[in-house]
């Protein structure tokens, strides 16, 4: 495999996956200890110190948590957005960042690294200034949405064409709604700005659905509002409703909070 993901971690409790395209290397968020990260790579054999860059999503905790202490031990360069820069800076989020680790990127503008491409795009949640992240390495496109509120037809665009997938399944609306978060948090989560729910996700799966759309994993699971079991069954009905049968037309697996995943790829 020379073009592959892993989520290292993922779930409301701490994020992180790796992405993987020829020599490049790449670490999306590290919303878990550093210890923790440092560990899961080794899980899959890859060594910290070649890691190419963290490219952060948005400034929550469960995404930026280990990226200081990762980036000043292995003098690992950090991309965010300028607003998303400008927030982590003046709340020093990070602790100290080297001026040379700090790395601007642009909304919809493609960064190459080696044969890589990547592409950070706009998404909605409440957060300053948040992204999702494509990949294109060869003729193959993985793509990687999480903490998104709504899909738009914009983020849609986005999504389509792509040959793996790491795709937010939040929550189960009826687990939310029934369960015993506070209102204020239960509006935040379902609103636009919030995440991603179960059968949105599905929906989401079987309209990017395509006959090179080799794996989806789901991902960024609540804790306390949904089950992996659930989040699968969600996606495994709404792909049969469209003849689109698992294991035949496509592997499914649910991202485990606190385990590295399979490494999947091309
Ligand atoms: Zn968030
Ligand atoms: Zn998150």
């Amino acid at each position: 495999m020379e073009f592959k993901l892993c989520a290292i971690a993922s779930g409301s409790s701490g994020n992180c996956a790796y992405l993987g395209a020829g020599d490049q290397q790449f670490l999306i968020d590290v919303g878990i200890s550093g210890k923790k990260a440092i560990a899961g790579l080794g899980e899959i054999g890859v060594n910290p110190e070649t890691i190419n860059g963290i490219l952060i999503t948005h400034e929550h905790s469960d995404h930026i948590k280990g990226v200081g202490i990762f980036s000043r031990k292995y003098n690992t360069p950090i991309y965010a957005t300028q607003k998303a820069w400008d927030k982590m800076l003046a709340d020093n989020m990070l602790g100290t960042v080297k001026e040379e680790n700090i790395r601007i990127l642009e909304k919809n503008v493609y960064m190459q690294h080696g044969e890589l491409r990547i592409l950070p795009y706009s998404i909605h949640h409440d957060s300053v200034d948040p992204v999702g992240y494509i990949f294109e390495y060869k003729d193959k496109k993985i793509t990687l949405a999480t903490d998104i509120g709504m899909i738009d037809e914009e983020i849609a665009n986005h999504l389509k064409g792509s040959n793996g997938i790491l795709l937010e399944f939040n929550h189960d609306i009826r687990m939310l709604e029934a369960g015993s978060y506070p209102f204020p948090l239960k509006k935040r989560i379902l609103g636009s700005k919030g995440h991603l729910n179960n059968e949105d996700a599905a929906k989401t799966l079987v309209a990017i659905y395509h006959d090179g759309l080799e794996w989806a994993v789901l991902g960024h699971l609540s804790k306390d509002n949904n089950v992996p079991d659930l989040a699968y069954l969600t996606a495994k009905t709404a792909l049969e409703e469209n003849n689109i049968q698992i294991g035949r037309d496509i592997v499914v697996t649910v991202a485990k909070r606190d385990k590295v995943s399979e490494v999947y790829g091309f």
